[in-house]
């Protein structure tokens, strides 16, 4: 295992409000690694593909900790898996720190070796996002109780796959939540509300009542709390 001076390429590493998942509301520190190799149509992240610094695992920690020395932390991206080698032994630090370890991933790259303890939020990619199939199926054996599925949705087709992807593989049985999340327009300015969602929350409220789907209905709150172009929230 590498040791702690192994550097990452990190974007931003900053405190804000939980947007999304069952955790969603509670203050979390977010360490955003750079480097995607997806493009979702609806990206929201472009700006971490490039740039970025290099970073200890210790000087990440040493920066976590100055911004809460405990409660919750997500590493996010980006897709933080492209940095396994070094992104398995931070998660580790961390959880040994006593923090609640978030891992938001699109689980196209082996999850098997994120450490047990980490909550993993997989971000399943519906056909509207461009990157449908890029979910590697052999990842839900690493699915673990306390975690979490996401599937963000901008139309029918995308409700339909989610909703027959929950049910083909059982994943109500699997893990904490399932979570359908409208995708939101990332050209909002202004003035937000559900008409920035594309896909009207209402109508997909009503699909998953009519289907009996076995799933959270969840809206991104740092989004409606805070302009979408906006980093560091
Ligand atoms: S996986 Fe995440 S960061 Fe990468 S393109 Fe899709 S939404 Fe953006």
């Amino acid at each position: 295992m590498p040791v702690s001076g192994s550097q990452m390429q990190i974007t931003e590493i900053y405190k804000s409000i939980q947007g999304e998942s069952t955790y969603a509301g509670l203050p979390c520190v977010f360490v955003r690694l750079t480097g995607c190799n997806l493009r979702c149509s609806w990206c929201d992240s472009e700006y971490t593909f490039s740039g970025g610094h290099r970073m200890t695992v210790e000087e990440i920690i040493e920066e976590v900790e100055h911004l809460s020395p405990s409660g919750l932390v997500e590493i996010t991206g980006g897709e933080p898996m492209l940095q396994e080698r070094e992104v398995v032994p931070l998660m580790q630090r961390l959880l040994d720190d006593g923090y609640t370890v978030l891992l938001e991933t699109g689980g196209e790259r082996p999850l098997e070796r994120v450490p047990k303890g980490v909550v993993k939020i997989v971000d399943v990619k519906c056909p509207d996002s461009g990157e449908a199939d890029s979910f590697d199926i052999h990842n839900l054996d690493a699915l673990d109780s306390i975690d979490e599925v996401k599937f963000v949705l901008s139309s029918r087709t995308d409700y339909e796959f989610a909703r027959d992807f929950v049910a083909h593989h059982h994943l109500g049985g699997r893990v904490t939540a399932v979570l359908f999340s409208p995708a939101f327009s990332k050209d909002a300015r202004g003035p937000r509300d559900s008409s920035h969602c594309l896909l009207d929350p209402r109508e997909l409220a009503e699909w998953m009542l009519a289907d009996d789907v076995p799933a959270r209905l969840g809206l991104q709150l740092h989004k409606f709390i805070w302009d979408p172009a906006m980093k560091s929230v």
